[in-house]
């Protein structure tokens, strides 16, 4: 709230939107007034200050720096800035310290699902496929021949080997 001047009893936000040439008064003289002194500091703090120059003379430092992002890069770009644009290069780069933008959002497809693992081998779990049905790993060896199966087929064999017609006498379980 203002205490005196022409927007006496008017807020510091209400001064803000309407009267530009106003805050930049108060921003360059305020110093020598309590009273501005005070709505000076605030415009520092929230605005950062007046454009006092140039196309954007009169708008608020963040204002320029939400909305003109060509102009401020080439503020940020110059090499030898005048002291009026000082200030506002300050403001821009304590901000840019304060909050550092976040990098924009990768575009990216999400990642393709894995493709499913391939159904294990028999020989990978330690075993030699069974030459019967070549699924499951060999676990019976024939007496005394010594062809071999899976468990599943060699229980199915009329004790004959299906390898070379021999009578199985026994059946032996095998661990390879
Ligand atoms: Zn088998
Ligand atoms: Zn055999």
């Amino acid at each position: 709230m203002l205490r005196a001047g022409k927007h006496r009893h008017k807020s510091y936000e209400q001064v803000a939107a309407t009267d530009r040439g106003y805050c930049e008064w108060a921003l360059r003289e305020g110093k020598h007034y309590g009273t501005f002194r005070d709505f000076a500091a605030w415009l520092r703090r929230t605005h950062g200050g007046v454009v006092e120059f140039g196309k954007y003379r009169g708008r608020f430092y963040d204002e320029l720096l939400d909305t003109q992002e060509e102009y401020c890069r080439w503020a940020l770009a110059l090499r030898d800035p005048s002291d009026r644009m000082r200030g506002f290069l300050d403001f821009a780069e304590g901000r840019a310290k304060r909050k550092p933008r976040e990098p924009p959002a990768k575009k990216s497809k999400p990642a393709p699902p894995p493709p499913p693992p391939p159904p294990p081998r028999p020989e990978e779990n330690g075993g030699i496929t069974c030459k019967i049905c070549f699924a499951e790993p060999v676990k019976a060896v024939f007496y005394p021949c010594g062809h071999a199966s899976c468990e599943g087929c060699s229980a199915l064999l009329n004790s004959v080997c299906p390898f070379c017609r021999a009578d199985i006498v026994v059946v032996v379980k095998a661990f390879l």
